[in-house]
């Protein structure tokens, strides 16, 4: 093996790519990086090919600049595939070029300390072990004190890492109206899909982790898997295929339609408009929460790419992603309401609405669906809190 434990990504990525540039004119950090995706195959082959050591192939490529932007400013919202008339892959080339940058020590452990969600201790956990958040009451596939492992479980439900540690009372009412649907016996799967995993360069890890929720979906003897997020479901998808397991993946959209969910309150008076996540690029998990919703196609969607939380490119140039949350926000008219499908996107623009107002409001729409509702206000400041007081030292320990 060479120096990059991923060239042969890089050739084949090469040998796939005509150089005409569509990719480029899809994205401002290959615009203004002036590279296209082979650009970026070859840039890291030529780094390799000019270098004799693991030291020397490290500074080639920290001295090419926009090299290193390109990869670790990108989104992986896969805007620059969709004008690609190859429809190469950029995921698998970021992921592949992020798995090198991490083995030549090119992305700081304080970038990912606070996201190794296959560890006991990331952001979520420990947010959620100093304000009291756990759900082992509902997690009926585990031991507890006072009962047994259930192997009778009909459906695992997935709330996702945001949802699960900064909607609490959300995520509860949820699984409620799961256990009174009449479908069975359900238990909780408070894992992370370990995206933010993958983001960091740890590839390997992200699909150890949806491999270890699938042994517990297994364990659990779940015939089904409800989602709320869209991007968890296409890595659990991914991962009980690759294990050959006969589970049916649902959007909780479409899961609450199939069981005759009626809406805990009226929606909004505002006019909506849908955040359409990255995730889901043939449309089909906002198809399936427009009807939960009883809304048409009437009610407008954008996309322009990412929210801004893909990549972890907030570790990287935060400016970056504010940039593209604003860009993304500005196709909402001032005065409505924008939907969102992936609660992190949720948590990025009420993120964004706090450290630049606008007279818009977010909500994830499992928040249009029933009574409970994020605080993101209450939320940021525990989390900022968190780092000042009687836990600060043991957080900025772990996560060193
Ligand atoms: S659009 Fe596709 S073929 Fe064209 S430069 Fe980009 S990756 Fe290569
Ligand atoms: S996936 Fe998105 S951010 Fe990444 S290179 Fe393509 S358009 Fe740019």
């Amino acid at each position: 093996m060479g120096l990059l434990k991923h060239a042969d990504v890089y050739w084949k990525f090469m040998g796939q790519c005509t150089q005409c540039g569509y990719c480029k004119g899809a994205c401002s950090s290959l615009e203004n990086n002036e590279l296209t995706l082979g650009g970026i195959a070859r840039a890291m082959l030529d780094a390799e090919r000019g270098a004799s050591t693991i030291e020397d192939l490290r500074d080639a490529i920290l001295v090419n600049a926009p090299l290193v932007n390109a990869v670790r400013g990108c989104f992986f919202c896969t805007s620059c595939k969709n004008t690609c008339f190859a429809h190469n892959d950029v995921c698998d080339l970021i992921y592949h070029a992020r798995v090198d940058f991490l083995n030549l020590g090119l992305i700081p452990r304080e970038s990912y300390s606070s996201v190794l969600v296959d560890q006991e201790w990331d952001i979520f956990t420990a947010y959620r072990a100093i304000h009291g958040i756990g759900y082992s009451d509902l997690t009926r596939h585990k031991a507890t004190e006072t009962s047994e492992a259930a192997s009778d479980c009909e459906i695992a439900f997935f709330p996702g890492c945001s949802l699960a540690a900064y909607g609490p009372e959300l995520t509860r009412e949820i699984f409620a109206c799961l256990e009174e649907c009449g479908a069975g016996k359900v238990t909780m799967l408070d894992s992370c899909c370990g995206s933010s995993l993958k983001s960091a360069g740890f590839f390997e890890r992200a699909e150890a982790l949806c491999d270890r929720n699938a042994s517990e979906i297994d364990a659990a003897g779940a015939k089904q898997l409800v989602c709320v997020c869209p991007g968890c479901a296409n890595d659990m998808k991914r991962a009980l295929g690759v294990r050959g397991m006969d589970i049916q993946v649902t959007s909780l959209s479409a899961f609450l339609a199939e069981h005759g969910f009626e809406m805990k309150k009226p929606l909004p008076e505002t006019p909506l408009v849908f955040s359409k996540s990255c995730q889901n690029r043939d449309g089909s998990y906002l198809d399936e929460t427009r009807a939960i919703l009883g809304v048409g196609e009437e009610t407008p969607a954008v996309f322009k790419g990412c929210c801004g939380a893909g990549g972890a490119v907030s570790a990287f140039n935060p400016d970056r992603q504010a940039e593209q949350a604003d860009m993304k926000l500005s196709f909402v008219p001032d005065g409505s309401t924008v939907v969102t499908m992936c609660p992190t996107c949720t948590y990025t623009y009420a993120f964004r609405q706090m450290m630049s107002p606008r007279d818009i409001q977010s909500k994830h729409y499992t928040e249009l669906l029933f009574e409970n509702q994020f605080d993101w206000e209450k939320v940021f400041a525990q989390l900022g809190g968190m780092w000042y007081g009687e836990y600060g030292p043991w957080l900025a320990q772990v996560f060193n």
